[in-house]
């Protein structure tokens, strides 16, 4: 049997101090999560790709050089330049993290693989990941939102969601899990409203009632938060199961990855 593919996303509210705006990676909680994929790998076969957000290291920047619109001039060609490097720093840590938990990550650079088109994916090499796959069953290599060339206006940002999303359907993983900073999808954002009510399933048949009451992020996000992430996975997953869950609890990782853990699941 063919070891099946599992595709997740650590959330920029995860991986940094998001919430508070500090440019900084949340390495604790990094460490966490490799933690805890190391001793799921030691519980069950599966290959992973793992897909890392931004926070502060991409929005900040994206916001603060005015870049979400395309790059134009000198300072938008600055900004481009530094959003990737700090991209790539934040990365850095989780290759870092990765390693000191004894695994075998690699970096896969967004900029060198993606093109878009008016800031939607129109060309993506996937074969160094592909083969990747089947070098190991035990690489992961990690991806991350990122600025990339853009056909259409120069260069833009990719989410992380936009890259699960399309790697989802791309390469027919089994599952797609996405941790964020919250226990799933809310009839309102439980940030704002703590007694709102998670939804258990999002599917066909209740997906545009729900999406009027999901907003995008409280924290600075040019990629829309959580309603983006919602349209993303609809309009990419076609057959493949997603699950929304808090990756910020202690053995929420490794039960997502071996089991099952409480979080929102999305059948679309
Ligand atoms: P990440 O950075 O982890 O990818 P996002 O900031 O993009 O996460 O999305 C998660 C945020 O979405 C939560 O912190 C929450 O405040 C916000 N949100 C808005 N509406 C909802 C909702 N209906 N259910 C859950 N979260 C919501």
């Amino acid at each position: 049997m063919p070891v099946p593919l599992y595709i997740m996303k650590v959330g920029g509210s995860v991986c940094t101090k998001k919430a508070e705006n500090k440019f900084e990676a949340n390495r604790e909680l990094i460490a966490k999560v490799a933690s805890e994929i190391k001793r799921a790998q030691a519980n069950k076969e599966f290959q992973l790709i793992l897909v890392h957000g931004a926070g502060p290291f991409g929005h900040t920047n994206v916001k603060n050089y005015g870049i979400n619109d395309g790059i134009k001039t000198e300072q938008h060609v600055e900004g481009f330049i530094k959003t990737h490097l700090a991209m790539q720093e934040l990365n850095s840590v989780f290759l870092q993290e990765f390693e000191n938990a004894g695994l075998k990550a690699i970096a896969i650079d967004p900029t060198a693989c993606i093109v878009q088109n008016n800031k939607k994916i129109s060309k993506f090499e996937t074969l160094p990941l592909e083969l990747l796959l089947k070098m190991n069953s035990k690489i992961i290599s990690i991806m991350y939102g990122d600025m990339v060339v853009d056909l259409k206006i120069g260069g833009s940002v990719v989410s992380g969601d936009a890259i699960i999303s399309y790697l989802a359907h791309r390469l027919k993983a089994s599952k797609i899990l996405l941790g964020t900073d919250v226990a799933g999808v809310f009839e309102a954002d439980p940030k704002k409203f703590p007694n709102a009510k998670r939804i258990e399933i999002i599917d066909k048949k209740n997906f545009n009632q729900i999406i009027k009451n999901v907003t995008g992020s409280n924290a600075i996000d040019v990629t829309g938060g959580m309603k983006e992430k919602l349209l993303k996975l609809r309009q990419q997953l076609s057959g493949c199961n997603a699950l929304i869950f808090d990756m910020r609890i202690a053995e929420n990782t490794i039960k997502a990855l071996v089991g099952s853990v409480e979080g929102t699941k999305i059948l679309l």
